[in-house]
């Protein structure tokens, strides 16, 4: 397999196109945003750890039969992939209230939630990544109903697995973001699972392990990464 030119750079990371149309490779960098790219940093080795994350997490899913793009790591920063017509909307559940949930419904922060909470958000950074529901991606024909249904149940799915994963390993999982994309005429999961798009907090005094800690300057950004490694990959 061999590396050829670089397809798109996103905020964190690059995918490169290989000598086989239907495999790509996804680079992940150190850099890290948030507030839609208006704050901006670098997190020292997260490229590193959000791959090492990344493959533990979709492996293991695959073993229990979630078909996702991950093929195999090739280094300590880049996975081989399937090559994906990603779907535009962008996944989020909830098992406790934080972030924007908290935030626009007035819900104390940490409240447990009684059913995990699904959204869906239209993945466009011109717009700010927008809120949408159904009726907005028919009319956006981002996603067919069934192809929403499936990614619900999915996504779902993928909760109930790494709640208990995660649980396993003294963290809560709070939210987390899943995307999803075509290929061969089926829908894998696509992207990555990594404390970039999840909120992770230490099971016996809800310490913050995710991006939070950047977004919020609390500090000890790289150390809670390489925690969050350690519990998931066993290092
Ligand atoms: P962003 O685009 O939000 O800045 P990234 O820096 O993570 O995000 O860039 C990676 C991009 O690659 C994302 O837009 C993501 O949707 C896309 N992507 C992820 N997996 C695949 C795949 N298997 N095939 C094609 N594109 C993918
Ligand atoms: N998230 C993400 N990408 C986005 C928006 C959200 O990965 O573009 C993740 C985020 O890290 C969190 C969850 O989705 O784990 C819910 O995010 P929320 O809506 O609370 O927004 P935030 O307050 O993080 O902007």
């Amino acid at each position: 397999m061999e590396k050829r030119e670089k397809l798109y750079e996103g905020k964190a990371k690059i995918m490169f196109a290989t000598d086989d149309p239907s495999l790509l490779i996804q680079h992940f960098t150190d850099n890290a945003t948030a507030f839609n790219g208006k704050k901006k940093g670098i997190i020292k080795n997260k490229g590193i750890i959000n791959n090492k994350i990344t493959a533990k997490i979709f492996s293991m899913l695959e073993e229990k039969g979630i078909p996702t793009h991950f093929v195999e790591v090739i280094n300590d920063r880049e996975m081989l992939v399937k090559k994906l017509d990603i779907i535009m909307v962008e996944l989020v559940v909830r098992n406790i209230a934080a972030g924007s949930l908290a935030n626009r419904l007035g819900i104390e922060t940490g409240t447990e939630l009684p059913f995990p909470i699904v959204e869906y958000y239209y993945k466009s950074d011109e717009l700010n990544d927008p809120m949408i529901n159904e009726w907005h991606i028919k009319y956006l024909n981002l996603a067919t109903p069934e192809e929403l249904q499936y990614m619900v149940d999915t996504a779902l799915k993928v909760n109930d697995i790494l709640k208990k994963f995660f649980d396993e390993r003294d963290i809560k999982l709070v939210d987390f973001k899943l995307e999803f994309g075509r290929h061969d005429g089926k829908i894998l999961l696509g992207d990555e699972f990594t404390p970039d798009g999840s909120r992770l907090w230490n099971k016996s005094d809800n310490y913050i392990l995710d991006k939070d800690r950047f977004r919020k300057d609390l500090g000890f950004v790289e150390e809670a990464y390489e925690e969050v490694c350690r519990r998931v990959c066993g290092e």
